[in-house]
C-alpha cells in the first residue's frame, strides 16, 4: 500500500519516517516542501498520477502562529489553499486523506475538553486558516480524517520542550506563562495513532480528536521537562499579559478524546508518561 507524507521535513513527517519502518507492507513516499509544493495543484496532481496511493497523509503546514497574523497571504495559501489541492486531488485519485489540524480552531472560553461538534472559533489567523483548510477538505472528500491535536514536541523540529532545553542550559531563570491550558502531545504517540488507522483500514471518516492524556500549563510543562532532564532553574510562572505576542492564544484548548479512542479502540499515554521517554 503506497502512501504520500507531504510536510515531511517538518516535526510530524521527520517522526512518521523514524517509525515507518515498523509496519510491514506500507510504502512511504516522504516529500519535503522542495520536492512538492501543496499549494501546486499540478504538481500535486502529476505526484499522484505517477503512483497509486492509498492514503496521503498531510504534515505540511504554516505552523508559526505569531508570524500568520502578518503574513496572512502565505497562511492561507499554504493552510487553506493548500488542503483543498489535497483534498481534490485525493478524489479524483481515490486516495484517503489524513489531515492534521488544530486545537487552536477553538476560541478557548470553555472550561471543559472540546468534543469534535464544538463550535470552531478561531481567536488567531492561524487557527482561522487551519479551521477554514478543514471545511476546504470536508466540502471536497468524503474520505478524510481530519486529526486536531495540540501542542506537539519531538525530538525533531522547533517545539517547545527543544526551546526549554536551550533556555534552562542558558539561563539560571525563566517566566513561563501559567494561564493558557492544554495537553502537551508527543508526536510519535500521535505518528503510532496514524498509522493505526491505516493498519485498520478504517471507513470511519470524519474529525478526530487526538493529543496525550492529561491537562497541563505551559509553566507545567516547562517544570515537567526541567524536572525529567535533573536541570536546575528557577521558574516563575506569569501571566500571558506579561508575555505579549501578536497573536492571541485560547486560554484553553484541552481536547476531549473519546471519539479517537472508542472508535479506533486504542490508548493515548498521559504526556508526563511520554515524556519520560522523549
Ligand atoms: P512543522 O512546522 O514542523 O512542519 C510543517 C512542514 O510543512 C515543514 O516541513 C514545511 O516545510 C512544510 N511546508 C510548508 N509549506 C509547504 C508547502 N507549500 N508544501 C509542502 N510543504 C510545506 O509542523 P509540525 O510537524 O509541528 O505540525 C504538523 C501539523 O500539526 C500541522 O498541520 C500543524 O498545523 C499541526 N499542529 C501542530 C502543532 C504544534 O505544536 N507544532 C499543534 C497543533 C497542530 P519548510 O520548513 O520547508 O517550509
Amino acid at each position: 500500500m503506497n502512501i504520500l507524507v507531504t510536510g515531511a521535513s517538518g516535526q510530524l513527517g521527520s517522526t512518521l519516517k523514524s517509525i515507518a519502518n515498523t509496519v510491514p507492507g506500507l510504502h512511504f513516499a516522504f516529500a519535503s516542501s522542495k520536492q512538492l509544493d501543496i499549494t501546486d495543484f499540478e504538481a500535486v496532481r502529476n505526484e499522484m498520477d505517477k503512483n497509486n496511493y492509498a492514503y496521503c497523509i498531510n504534515c505540511a503546514a504554516f505552523t508559526h502562529v505569531d508570524n500568520a497574523e502578518s503574513e496572512t497571504d502565505k497562511a492561507k495559501l499554504i493552510n487553506v489553499t493548500g488542503a483543498r489541492n489535497l483534498a481534490l486531488n485525493c478524489h479524483e485519485h481515490k486516495t484517503v486523506l489524513i489531515h492534521i489540524s488544530t486545537d487552536f480552531v477553538f476560541d478557548g472560553y470553555m472550561n471543559e475538553p472540546y468534543r469534535e461538534e464544538d463550535i470552531a472559533r478561531p481567536i488567531g489567523f492561524y487557527g482561522d486558516t487551519k479551521y477554514k483548510g478543514e471545511r476546504a477538505i470536508i466540502n471536497n472528500l468524503q474520505e478524510h480524517f481530519i486529526i486536531r491535536t495540540s501542542w506537539l514536541y519531538s525530538e525533531f523540529g522547533n517545539n517547545f520542550m527543544k526551546t526549554m532545553l536551550r533556555l534552562g542550559a542558558e539561563r539560571d531563570e525563566l517566566s513561563v506563562v501559567y494561564d493558557q491550558v492544554g495537553t502537551p502531545t508527543y508526536a510519535r504517540d500521535l505518528a503510532k495513532a496514524i498509522l493505526h488507522i491505516i493498519k485498520a483500514h478504517s471507513i470511519d471518516y470524519g474529525v478526530y480528536h487526538y493529543s496525550n492524556e492529561g491537562v497541563a500549563s505551559w509553566y507545567d510543562f516547562a517544570k515537567a521537562i526541567f524536572d525529567e532532564q535533573g536541570i536546575q532553574v528557577t521558574l516563575n510562572p506569569i501571566r500571558s499579559e506579561a508575555y505579549p505576542t501578536p497573536a492571541a492564544r485560547p486560554k484553553f484548548s484541552v481536547l476531549d478524546k473519546e471519539k479517537m479512542k472508542s472508535t479506533f479502540k486504542i490508548d493515548i499515554p498521559n504526556w508526563r508518561d511520554s515524556l519520560a521517554v522523549a
